[in-house]
């Protein structure tokens, strides 16, 4: 554990924390922090090692993402997407499509995102409205996605559409240079995660050959199920947990450090120290059930399910009660935007709407725990 988290943390201190304030106030994807994930091999974390990356799997996964929100949790956010979709590759894709997207990655610092979400189906996203008409080897796509993160900055993504084989879906990788693709780049105006660029992906009359299919034909919800679900909501999880923790940090030491005419400090007062207290209680248990999910993932525990939707629904809801108890800390210097709280609260507020939402994976473990299907 201690080597990926610390090297994560140590990358996020010298190329994450010097860009995540204007990432926040302009709305700007942190291209240079993904520049340097590329360079430090980080974007490789989860390729196997026959391709040049590190061989790495959940846990890690988990580690990276957690390491990285502790610093900014929208830069951790487009990583993790990136690698969630790798997980994709790995687990399902061709030998040639491994080969052709992998060494790009690994070469040449490109990354990938998932273009999953319609306008139609939201939060539902494994329910694709997009039209894919097949002629021959080939497959003409149209239709709109809703929210697609490191929309127009990554070079490859995974896209849901409808198989050939009644109520069976595809997932797809879309290069970015794909004649037909296009981006509505003013459409992200989050009130967090300001940095995502999540914005809507058109798809006009865009014709790929079969090369491009992730897997056996009709095996897209397989691979939502089996591979996407759970790096993606232990990702999620490991997310929100940094969050919280970071606003522990941030809520910590402003105590320590604000002083009284007197001299006493904000963390003298009774009251102070129990929001303390219970932030620092939420954001530790957050942590610990997430990568206690991911150990459980990774070691395909049955129980392990359960553990990461638990870990997802309980960071989420975590890091947001951390965020109102931290504003209460922070007080006006907080509200006046003088310490970053205001950004993380902001950001918090993603996790329970992010698909599936908290309230539909609450649906979702009560289904994993009585033994019915999901979803
Ligand atoms: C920061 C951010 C980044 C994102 N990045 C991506 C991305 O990279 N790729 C991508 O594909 N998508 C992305 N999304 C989209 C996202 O994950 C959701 O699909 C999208 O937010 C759903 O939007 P909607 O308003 O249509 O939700 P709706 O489907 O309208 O749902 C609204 C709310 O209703 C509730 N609800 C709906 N159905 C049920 C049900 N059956 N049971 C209980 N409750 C229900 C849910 O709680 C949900 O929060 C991103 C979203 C955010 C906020």
């Amino acid at each position: 554990m201690e080597s990926i988290y610390q090297r994560c943390r140590d990358f996020a201190a010298s190329f994450i924390a010097p860009y995540t304030d204007r990432t926040d106030s302009e709305s700007r994807f942190p291209e240079e922090s993904f520049k340097a994930l590329g360079e430090q091999g980080l974007l490789k974390l989860l390729i196997p090692e026959a391709y040049g990356g590190f061989g790495k799997g959940l846990e890690e996964h988990a580690q990276a993402c957690l390491a990285f929100a502790e610093t900014c949790s929208t830069t951790a956010l487009c990583y993790m997407m990136h690698n969630v979709a790798v997980m994709c590759l790995v687990t399902h894709g061709s030998e040639e499509l491994k080969k052709r997207v992998f060494t790009d990655v690994v070469e040449h610092g490109k990354f990938l995102a998932l273009a999953y979400s319609e306008f139609g189906t939201g939060t539902h996203f494994y329910l694709p409205e997009m039209t894919a008409v097949v002629s021959g080897d080939h497959t003409t796509f149209n239709g709109k996605k809703s929210m697609v993160t490191s929309a127009s900055y990554a070079s490859y993504y995974l896209v849901l559409a409808p198989s050939v084989e009644e109520g069976k879906i595809n997932n797809w990788v879309f290069p970015l240079e794909a004649e037909g693709l296009s981006f509505e780049m003013s459409g992200w105006q989050g009130m967090g995660m300001r940095g995502n660029s999540s914005c809507p992906m058109r798809v006009d009359q865009v014709r790929l050959d079969s090369s491009y299919r992730i897997g056996a034909e009709g095996t897209g919800e397989e691979q939502v199920f089996q591979v996407v679900a759970p790096f993606f909501i232990t990702g999620l999880g490991a997310i929100y947990s940094g969050t919280a923790l970071h606003m522990f940090e941030v809520a910590s030491g402003h105590a320590a450090g604000r002083k009284y005419p007197d001299g006493r400090s904000l963390s003298h007062i009774e009251t102070v120290q129990v929001h303390i207290g219970n932030i620092y209680k939420q954001a530790s248990a957050a942590k610990a059930i997430t990568l206690e999910a991911a150990r459980a993932g990774a070691n395909g525990e049955a129980d392990a399910l359960a553990k990461i939707l638990a870990a997802r629904i309980f960071a989420s809801e975590a890091a947001i009660e951390c965020g109102r108890l931290s504003m209460r800390v922070g007080g006006g210097k907080a509200y006046n935007k003088a310490l970053p709280l205001e950004r993380l609260l902001r950001d918090a507020y993603a996790g329970q709407i992010m698909a599936p939402s908290a309230d539909v994976l609450t649906i979702w473990l009560g289904k994993a725990l009585t033994g019915q299907m999901i979803p």
